[in-house]
């Protein structure tokens, strides 16, 4: 079987500890495969993502040892193109315009951070037709008409990770509870959500494997959804542990201390950092 996968970062600060562990497993899962191993920056975030991290990225990444196949992609130049393919669905009846807030819509659309989740809209514009879609107006997905227009067995995906390992079916309730009707894209302001824009690149990059951190399986049923939508296979799904400092918290990437130049400056080698992260 064909082996390709990614290490998708977005560059909106350091490479750290977290960062290296998903790097190195998916590029030496497709290795041992004799597979592809591709690198792709989810910097859609234009406030937060700088090209001067994505250099530190890649550098990092190049010191660590491991090579890509292909030149970097970057998402932010696909912008109107994820919102062009978006729109797409207006005539299935699936999106609704939403006035909500703008910060609301903007953490919803944003790549996750820790500690912040993002509560099950209420669905205040739901009844809103498109027709009466506003300027600056966000798109959401209607759940339940998702549902009812995909056949149930296309929403079982194959997880090989180690927390949830095995086949899942996603059930509208679960999805109802958990997902609700999710915000898309913003019109005219170069906004779409980072895992819309992630599942259109996984399908165009013909990625079989999503090797990421487990903090990011909570995503995943969306995605299984948009990639039903827009009539793409599934990728096998890989959520790692995530590597913890010695309190037991998440590294994050604001968390410099633990940033990969860090350690490289004080003399450790890409052996010494396999080592810390467990590999
Ligand atoms: N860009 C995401 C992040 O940095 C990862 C997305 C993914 O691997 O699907 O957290």
């Amino acid at each position: 079987m064909a082996f390709v996968t990614r290490f998708a970062p977005s560059p909106t600060g350091p490479l750290h500890l977290g960062h290296a562990y998903s790097a190195i497993l998916a590029h030496d899962m497709a290795r041992a495969a004799g597979g592809r191993f591709l690198l792709r920056m989810e910097d859609t975030d234009l406030q937060r993502c700088k090209p001067e991290w994505e250099q530190q990225i890649e550098a990092d990444l190049r010191w660590l040892g491991l090579d890509w196949d292909g030149p970097v992609y970057r998402q932010s130049p696909q912008i109107a193109q994820y919102n062009a393919r978006l729109e797409t669905l207006v005539e299935s009846g699936l999106l609704y315009p939403c006035s909500c807030t703008r910060s609301d819509i903007r953490a919803a659309l944003s790549a996750p951070q820790e500690g912040v989740a993002h509560p099950v809209y209420p669905g205040t514009c739901r009844h809103r037709p498109l027709s009466d879609r506003q300027p600056g107006d966000a798109l959401r997905l209607n759940l339940v008409r998702a549902f009812e227009a995909l056949d149930p067995a296309l929403l079982n995906f194959e997880e090989t990770g180690p927390r949830h390992h095995g086949l899942h079916r996603l059930g509208q309730t679960f999805a109802t509870q958990t997902i609700g009707d999710v915000v898309l894209s913003r019109k005219g302001e170069d906004i779409v959500a980072y895992f819309l824009a992630s599942a259109f690149d996984d399908a165009d990059q013909g990625i079989t494997h999503v090797i990421r951190g487990e903090d990011l399986f909570d995503f995943t049923p969306i995605q299984v959804i948009l990639h039903r939508l827009f009539g793409h296979d599934l990728p096998i799904y890989h959520h790692h542990r995530l590597i913890r400092d010695e309190e037991g918290k998440r590294l994050a990437k604001r968390d410099d201390a633990r940033a990969i130049a860090t350690f490289r400056e004080d003399g450790e080698s890409p052996a010494d950092i396999r080592r810390r992260i467990g590999l």
